[in-house]
C-alpha cells in the first residue's frame, strides 16, 4: 500500500486537533463534574490530550436524550431507506477521514499505522456500509395460523442501548455494534475504553455530519468503574453490547440482574488452541500463520492463537520455522509503514504481560524466545516477540489470557489429546487446525468448542459471517444479519379475521 513515510506521519500527528469531549446531545461538551483523565499515547509515553471523564450525571443525561429521541421516532420510525441513506453517508464520511482516522488510533492505542490504514479504519466504515444495505432488505413475517386469524411477526428495535467496547480495535469493536444497532433504528451510546477513546469521540461528530438525529450516536469517554457501571446498571438502558473482558462481562451480567434485567450481549475474552497436526499442508506456511497469529495487533487481539498446539513428531522442527517468521514481529515505531507490530496499549498492560513471562518461567515453560522490554528508549511502551516450549496446559500462561505478544507451545501425541487440550479452556472463541486429511478437518472442527474455526489458515473473516463465542467467550453474534436479532425484540401481532 502507497503510504507517507513515518516523518510525514509524525508532522500530521504533530498537527492534529484532536477532540476530547464527551459528544452528548449533538455536542461536545466536558464532564459534568469538570474532571479530565490523562490520554497517554504508548508510541512515546507523552500526553496526547486530557478526554472527559464522564460518570453518572453524564450518563442520566446522555441515556435521558437517548430515550427521548427514540420515543420520537425521529430515528426509530425513518422509513429503513431512509436510515440506509445516513448511515451509508455516515460510512463514506469514515472513509473520507481514512488518515486521520487512522494516525488517531495509531497514536491513541499503538497499532501500526499501515494496520489502522488497511483494516481497521475501512473495516469499520464497511461495517456500517454493509449493515446499512441489508436494512431495506430484510423482511417481517406472517406467520401460517389458518383462515380465521393473520398473525404479523414483526421487529422493533430494542430502543436505548449502550455499547461498551475494549481498546484493542478500538473503532473497528465499535463499529460492529454501531453498525447493526443503528441499522435497526435504536439510539445508542457508546463508551470507548479509556485507554483508546479518541476515535470513538471523532466519528460522533462524522455521525452527525451525515445526518444522524441528535441523541441517536452519543459518546462517553470514561472509566468502566464510573461511566461503564452507570451505563450497565441504568434502569432506562434496554441493552447492553458489550466486548471486552469475560471478567468485566461477568459483571455486566450482575448488574443487569441487579437492575432492570437489560438485555447483555457479551464478546469476551479467548485462549485459542491454534493445532498443527504432522501431515499439515505445509509446515512452513503454518508456522508464518502462527507467528502472525499471536504477532499481529502486538498479541493484543480476542482470537490471537496464543496457545499452540504441536505434534510431537514435528515439534523441533516446527520450532525452528516458528522462530524464524517470529522475527518478523519484532516491534517498531508505530508511523512507519515497515512496522508490523507496534506498541503495547500502556504501562498497565505492558506490566501485566511482562508479569506472565515472569510467571511462565516461575511455573517451568522453557523459554525459547524474547521474553522482555524493548525500545524503553522511547519512552513509548514495546515487548519483543516471546515463545515459551514445553508448556503444560495447566499452566496459567496456558489457561489465563495474557493479551500481549506471548505464545505457549504444547506438544501432543495424537488426534484425541490435541482435541482434549483444546477444549481444556474456560473460554471458546476460535480455534485453528493445520492437516491435509480433509475428513480429519471435518471431524475435529466439529469437535473443537470454539465460535470460529480455521482450517489451514487462521483469522478468516467477512461481514456475512457471525463473529462470536463458546462458553466464557461470551454470547450472541456480531457481524451477519445473526447481530441484528441482538438489538430488536420480536413482536406477535394477532389480528382476528372471522
Ligand atoms: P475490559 O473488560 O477491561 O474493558 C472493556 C470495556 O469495559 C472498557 O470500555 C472498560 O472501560 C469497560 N469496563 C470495565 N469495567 C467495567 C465495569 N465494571 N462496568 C462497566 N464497564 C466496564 O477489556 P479491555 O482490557 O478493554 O479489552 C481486552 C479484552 O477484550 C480481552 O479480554 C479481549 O479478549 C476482549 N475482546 C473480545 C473481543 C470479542 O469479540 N470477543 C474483541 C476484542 C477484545
Amino acid at each position: 500500500m502507497a503510504t507517507r513515510t513515518r516523518a510525514q506521519w509524525q508532522a500530521m500527528a504533530d498537527g492534529l486537533e484532536i477532540r476530547s469531549q464527551a459528544w452528548i446531545n449533538g455536542e461536545y461538551t466536558d464532564a459534568a463534574s469538570g474532571e479530565t483523565f490523562d490520554c497517554i499515547s504508548p508510541v512515546d509515553g507523552k500526553l496526547l490530550t486530557r478526554v472527559a471523564s464522564c460518570d453518572e450525571a453524564d450518563v442520566n443525561r446522555a441515556v435521558s436524550a437517548a430515550r427521548s429521541t427514540f420515543e420520537s421516532g425521529a430515528w426509530a420510525r425513518k422509513s429503513p431507506a431512509a436510515r440506509k441513506k445516513i448511515l451509508q453517508a455516515f460510512a463514506s464520511k469514515i472513509d473520507e477521514h481514512l488518515e486521520e482516522l487512522a494516525l488517531l488510533e495509531s497514536i491513541d492505542m499503538g497499532k501500526p499505522i499501515n494496520d489502522a490504514l488497511g483494516d481497521d479504519i475501512p473495516s469499520s466504515a464497511n461495517c456500517i456500509r454493509w449493515c446499512a444495505e441489508a436494512i431495506d432488505k430484510i423482511y417481517d413475517e406472517v406467520a401460517p395460523v389458518g383462515e380465521d386469524s393473520l398473525a404479523l411477526v414483526t421487529r422493533e428495535a430494542v430502543g436505548v442501548v449502550a455499547a461498551i467496547v475494549p481498546w484493542n480495535f478500538p473503532l473497528s469493536m465499535a463499529s460492529w455494534k454501531l453498525g447493526p444497532t443503528l441499522a435497526t433504528g435504536n439510539s445508542v451510546i457508546l463508551k470507548p475504553s479509556e485507554k483508546s477513546p479518541l476515535t470513538a469521540i471523532r466519528v460522533a461528530e462524522l455521525a452527525e455530519e451525515a445526518g444522524l438525529p441528535k441523541g441517536v450516536l452519543q459518546v462517553l469517554p470514561g472509566f468502566g468503574h464510573t461511566a461503564g457501571k452507570a451505563l450497565a446498571l441504568h434502569p432506562d438502558v434496554d441493552c447492553l453490547a458489550f466486548t471486552g473482558s469475560t471478567k468485566v462481562a461477568r459483571q455486566l451480567m450482575i448488574y443487569a440482574g441487579e437492575s432492570n434485567m437489560k438485555r447483555v450481549w457479551l464478546e469476551a475474552g479467548g485462549k485459542s488452541p491454534h493445532i498443527v497436526f504432522a501431515d499439515a499442508p505445509d509446515l512452513e506456511k503454518a508456522a508464518s500463520y502462527a507467528a502472525m497469529a499471536i504477532g499481529y495487533n502486538q498479541g493484543e487481539v480476542c482470537t490471537a492463537g496464543s496457545r499452540l498446539l504441536v505434534e510431537a513428531s514435528i515439534h523441533d522442527e516446527f520450532i525452528s520455522l516458528l522462530k524464524k517468521h517470529m522475527e518478523t514481529w519484532r516491534p517498531g515505531h508505530p508511523l512507519d509503514p515497515e512496522t508490523t507490530s507496534g506498541a503495547i496499549v500502556d504501562d498497565i498492560q505492558t506490566r501485566n504481560v511482562l508479569r506472565y513471562i515472569e510467571t511462565g518461567k516461575q511455573e517451568g515453560a522453557k523459554l525459547v524466545m524474547g521474553g522482555s522490554r524493548v525500545m524503553e528508549e522511547t519512552g513509548g511502551y514495546y515487548i519483543e516477540p516471546t515463545v515459551f516450549d514445553q508448556v503444560d496446559n495447566q499452566m496459567a500462561i496456558a489457561q489465563e489470557e495474557i493479551f500481549g505478544p506471548v505464545l505457549s507451545v504444547i506438544s501432543f501425541n495424537d488426534e484425541e489429546e490435541a482435541i482434549r487440550i483444546a477444549n481444556d479452556t474456560d473460554y471458546g472463541l476460535a480455534a485453528a487446525l493445520w492437516t491435509s486429511n480433509l475428513s480429519r478437518a471435518h471431524q475435529v472442527s466439529r469437535r473443537l468448542r470454539a465460535g470460529s474455526v480455521f482450517i489451514n489458515n487462521y483469522h478468516g473473516g467477512d461481514m456475512t459471517v457471525p463473529f462470536g463465542g463458546f462458553k466464557q467467550s461470551g454470547n450472541g453474534r456480531d457481524k451477519s444479519l445473526h447481530a441484528f436479532d441482538k438489538y430488536t425484540e420480536l413482536k406477535s401481532t394477532w389480528i382476528a379475521l372471522d
